[in-house]
C-alpha cells in the first residue's frame, strides 16, 4: 500500500477536515491541515501535488491557485465560497477594482518572495488576537496596509519577530527541523521559536481623536469583509484616502503635503522608504499608520481641510486629480470642483492655468468652463467651513 493510502490521503475525506477560522488566510489554514495530520508542511504538499506543483514559492493568499483551493474544498468537505473567501480575493471591488495575479495591487502588502522565503514584513498580526485564540491563526486582513492596528485589543500591529527580528513565515516553522514540533502553535517564530503571541503590546498612536475614530471604523469594515460580513465603506472613500497617501509620497515639485502635514501637527516628517514612486504598502508599520491618520484627518472635512492646504501651497490644484483613476463623484464635487470655485474668487488666480493646457485662457472663459449646474457662486470663508463630503464620518460603526 502506499504511503498516501496509508495516511488516508487519497480517500475523498481526509482524517482531519478543520475548516478556515474566521478570516484565516489560505496559507494558515494549509498548515494547520498538515500538522493536523502530524506532517510537515512540505512533505504534506508533496504527497498532495507531487513535486510538480510548488506550493511554497509564491504568495499562495493572493495567487489563490483553482488546483490548492479544489483539492481543500474536495478533501475537508469545506464549501467552495467558504475555501476561496479564504484569499486575498475577497477584497476585489472594495480595496483595488480588479484583482491582479502580478504587479502592485493597492492596500495589499508584500511579502518579497524569494523562492520559499519571505523578504519582505507583509504579514503583520496581533500579539493579544494570537494570545486569545484557542488556536493561533493568521488572518487575511493582516496582510493589508490599511490595518495598522487591531481594533478589538487597541494593539499595534506588529510585522516581526520581537526577539529575533525575522519576517514572520508560519509555513517554514518545521523546515530544517529533524522532528515536526506537534505541540508549537503557529505563533512560534519559525526562526528563534519565540512565541509571537507573546510579544509586547502597544497601543496605536492616535494623533487625532476623529482621525483615530475614522480609521477604527475603516479596520473594522474590513474585519466584516473578511469575515463575509457587510459594510458601508464605499470603494471611493478608500480611492480617495489612497490617493492622500500617493500625494503625500509623491516627490513631484510643487507637492508638499507631506511636509504641510507634519507642520500641522507638530510632528517629524515620517521615514519614507525608497523608490522611485513609493507607494504607501512599501512603507513601515509606523510610517503607514501615520499617513493614514493624516489622509483620513483630512478626508473628515475634505473640502475645507484640501482647500486649506492648497492655499497654503502644499499642491497644486492638478495633483487632485493627476493619476487618479475614476474617482468618486462626491470627491469630484466635493473636493475638486469646490477648490476650482473657490480659487478662482477667492485667491483671483486661474486654477486651469496649473493644468497647462488652457494658458491663454481669460478668467470669463474659464468661468464658463465651470461644471455645469454648479456655477462659480461667490466664494466665502463661510463656504470654507461649510461641511461637504463627509464619507467618513457618516460611515456607521460595524457591528
Ligand atoms: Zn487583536
Ligand atoms: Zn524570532
Amino acid at each position: 500500500m502506499s504511503r498516501h493510502g496509508l495516511l488516508g490521503l487519497t480517500t475523498p475525506l481526509w482524517p482531519i477536515r478543520y475548516k478556515p477560522l474566521p478570516d484565516e488566510l489560505l496559507s494558515c489554514w494549509l498548515v494547520r491541515l498538515a500538522h493536523g495530520h502530524g506532517m510537515k508542511v512540505q512533505t504534506f504538499c508533496n504527497l498532495l501535488f507531487g513535486n510538480r506543483l510548488q506550493v511554497w514559492n509564491r504568495d499562495i493568499d493572493r495567487l489563490a491557485p483553482a488546483w490548492l483551493l479544489d483539492a481543500l474544498v474536495l478533501h475537508t468537505g469545506t464549501p467552495a465560497d467558504v475555501a476561496y473567501g479564504t484569499t486575498l480575493r475577497v477584497f476585489e471591488g472594495l480595496l483595488y477594482p480588479k484583482f491582479r495575479l502580478s504587479g502592485h495591487l493597492p492596500w495589499i502588502q508584500n511579502l518579497q518572495m524569494y523562492h520559499r522565503t519571505r523578504q519582505g514584513f507583509g504579514q503583520q498580526y496581533c500579539p493579544a488576537c494570537l494570545a486569545s485564540d484557542e488556536v493561533p491563526y493568521f488572518r487575511k486582513t493582516w496582510r493589508l496596509s490599511l490595518k495598522t492596528f487591531c481594533v478589538s485589543h487597541n494593539c499595534q500591529l506588529l510585522d516581526r519577530c520581537q526577539a529575533c527580528g525575522a519576517a514572520v513565515s508560519f509555513h517554514r516553522m518545521d523546515m530544517g527541523r529533524a522532528e515536526l514540533l506537534p505541540d508549537a502553535p503557529l505563533s512560534a517564530c519559525h526562526a528563534c521559536g519565540f512565541d509571537l503571541a507573546s510579544a509586547r503590546r502597544e497601543p496605536p498612536r492616535v494623533i487625532d481623536e476623529e482621525a483615530f475614530g475614522a480609521l477604527a471604523n475603516i479596520v473594522d469594515a474590513m474585519d466584516a469583509v473578511a469575515t463575509g460580513g457587510l459594510s458601508d465603506l464605499q470603494a471611493g472613500t478608500l480611492a480617495v484616502l489612497r490617493h492622500m497617501t500617493v500625494m503625500m509620497l509623491s516627490r513631484k515639485q510643487k507637492l508638499h503635503l507631506l511636509q504641510y502635514m507634519a507642520d500641522l501637527f507638530g510632528e517629524p516628517t515620517p521615514e519614507i522608504a525608497a523608490a522611485s514612486r513609493p507607494t504607501i504598502e512599501a512603507q513601515s508599520l509606523t510610517t503607514r499608520h501615520v499617513l493614514l491618520l493624516w489622509s483620513t484627518w483630512l478626508l473628515c472635512l475634505p473640502s475645507q481641510r484640501l482647500a486649506q492646504a492648497w492655499t497654503s501651497g502644499a499642491f497644486r490644484y492638478s495633483h487632485l486629480m493627476r493619476d487618479f483613476v475614476a474617482p468618486p463623484s462626491w470627491y469630484v464635487t466635493h473636493v475638486v470642483d469646490y477648490i476650482q470655485r473657490h480659487s478662482l474668487d477667492d485667491r483671483g488666480r486661474q486654477p486651469l492655468l496649473e493644468l497647462g493646457v488652457e494658458a491663454r485662457r481669460s478668467t470669463a472663459a474659464v468661468r464658463t468652463q465651470a461644471p455645469s449646474g454648479t456655477g462659480v457662486t461667490t466664494p466665502s470663508k463661510r463656504m470654507l467651513s461649510m461641511r461637504v463630503g463627509l464619507p467618513l464620518r457618516l460611515l456607521k460603526k460595524v457591528s
